[in-house]
């Protein structure tokens, strides 16, 4: 067993740093492209903070040595499949020696397996057939697939169909965004490597701004496909932090993001290391501190993520126990590091409001900004106009709006009060009498009138933003 500690003597000045472990999802560690310095391009990564890179068997050979390197290496992760290039090679007696590859303690996938319709190395008949024998192996050993499909959108969608498989991923992803959809759908993961960074990648990045925080990886596909600057050169491993960091430039967050996000997806689809167990009570994204107080709320909206999931942007918010002030104070540390700390959470803030304002008001006297995040129920709840004694502690709100009218408020967000609309209404009337800054938002959905609600918006002094469907923060 090679365990790598040396950090400094390791990292590339040149590459951006993230404190989150990254993981590298797919590789080729055991090609020969790297047999004059494989130990030290996998010192490269750790110094870089990748805690894991899954190396993927292409052939008979490459599994061998695959298996090998994770034997060696505490941080690499095999991957044994037959390459759609090298189908043709794959005969019955090879099924049996993956799932005897499979059951290597360091084995946590079934692949690289797909279809490739643009170099065509072997028949589409057999790669079709190689695939999906691969995907039934996966299914019945209970791990995921990995998946190369260029250039044959329909036939890798209805052979992933057939197989009845939900876990998996699409690798260095190259198709449309029904594509990604449609695997999203049977629960396959989507995954990116340094292609996203090239100049001439727009449809790409199109794409990895629709895929929700739950389904993206990233990956190298080292050696090939090298992210900008080293386009061209050999890739490695370590490299997975520049498409980290493009893949955040694009969706508006920050490395650490992407790199708490996908990591956690790959620990969890690949059964690799710790996943936080406990619920966080405040938590970074962006540049933010967002606090999250509680876990009730007095609607039951239908497209609540609450009710769905424990995660959000890899923090999981889900509560054992509701946090006191002292809690609360301790894991803000200093407000003023900063942009703002929000109420935010799993649940409506406000059902704590006594525990909001002295909150507030601390953040407020160690200089700090503060919101609220709210579903403007506040009034409904304490059965008075609560908004004065929020003044000169909160900054601004962010209020759900969800609605254009009653009747489809009713329908999206099942509250508990009757007049739950006009609660709202009212509430977003007197909140611009007494906080500076007021915003509405909605989410995403079909049944919502997005002009009508921006018109609700305007008419109250307040600023409108459309939230995506899986957004908290
Ligand atoms: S108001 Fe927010 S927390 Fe409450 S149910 Fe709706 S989406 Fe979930
Ligand atoms: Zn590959």
């Amino acid at each position: 067993m090679n365990k790598i500690h040396d950090k400094d003597m390791n990292t590339h000045d040149s590459l951006p740093f993230t404190h989150h472990p990254l993981i590298d999802t797919h590789c080729h560690l055991e090609m020969e492209q790297y047999d004059s310095d494989r130990d030290e391009v996998i010192k490269r990564a750790s110094g870089q903070n990748v805690e894991a890179m899954i190396t993927v068997g292409t052939n008979i050979e490459s599994n061998h040595r695959v298996l090998a390197l994770a034997g060696e290496y505490e941080n690499i992760y095999a991957s044994v499949g037959i390459h759609p290039h090298d189908a043709t090679s794959a005969t019955e007696k090879i099924y049996d020696e993956i799932t005897g590859w499979s059951r290597n303690r360091k084995t946590v996938a079934i692949g690289e397996t797909g279809l490739d319709y643009h170099y065509d190395n072997s028949p589409r008949e057999i790669q079709r057939n190689v695939f999906a024998k691969h995907l039934e192996l996966a299914k019945n050993l209970d791990l995921p697939a990995i998946v190369h499909s260029r250039d044959a959108k329909e036939d890798t969608l209805s052979i992933l169909r057939d197989s009845g498989i939900s876990k998996g991923v699409l690798h260095c992803f190259s198709g449309d965004s029904e594509m990604a959809e449609k695997a999203m759908m049977m629960g396959l993961h989507i995954s990116f490597a340094g292609p996203v960074t090239f100049k001439k990648a727009e449809r790409s990045r199109e794409i990895v701004k629709l895929i929700p925080d739950d389904y993206l990886l990233v990956e190298t596909d080292a050696p090939y496909l090298a992210p900008v600057p080293y386009r061209g050169k050999r890739n490695e491993p370590s490299y997975v932090v520049l498409t980290a960091q493009t893949i955040a430039d694009i969706r508006g967050v920050i490395l650490d993001d992407i790199a708490r996000i996908t990591t956690i997806n790959a620990r969890r689809l690949f059964n690799i290391g710790d996943i936080p167990r406990k619920g966080e009570i405040a938590y970074k994204i962006r540049k933010s501190l967002y606090l999250n107080i509680t876990n009730r709320c007095t609607n039951c909206c239908s497209f609540c993520v609450r009710t769905q999931k424990n995660f959000v942007k890899g923090h999981n918010l889900r509560l054992s126990h509701e946090p006191s002030y002292e809690e609360l104070i301790d894991a803000i540390g200093n407000p003023a590091d900063f942009r703002e700390v929000v109420f935010c959470g799993y649940g409506e803030p406000l059902l704590r409001l006594e525990l909001v304002k002295k909150v507030a008001s601390w953040i407020k006297s160690k200089g700090g900004t503060v919101r609220i995040n709210t579903n403007g129920h506040g009034n409904l709840i304490h059965k008075r106009n609560i908004l004065p004694e929020l003044a000169g502690i909160v900054d601004s709100l962010s209020i759900s709006l969800n609605a254009h009218d009653k009747e489809t408020y009713d329908k999206l967000c099942v509250p508990m009060y009757k007049d739950a609309f006009q609660g709202v209404l009212e509430f977003i009337t007197e909140a611009g009498k007494y906080i500076p800054d007021i915003k509405l938002t909605v989410v995403e959905t079909v049944s919502i009138d997005i002009e009508k609600c921006k018109k609700i918006a305007g008419k109250a002094g307040a600023g409108f933003r459309v939230r995506k469907l899986d957004t908290v923060g």
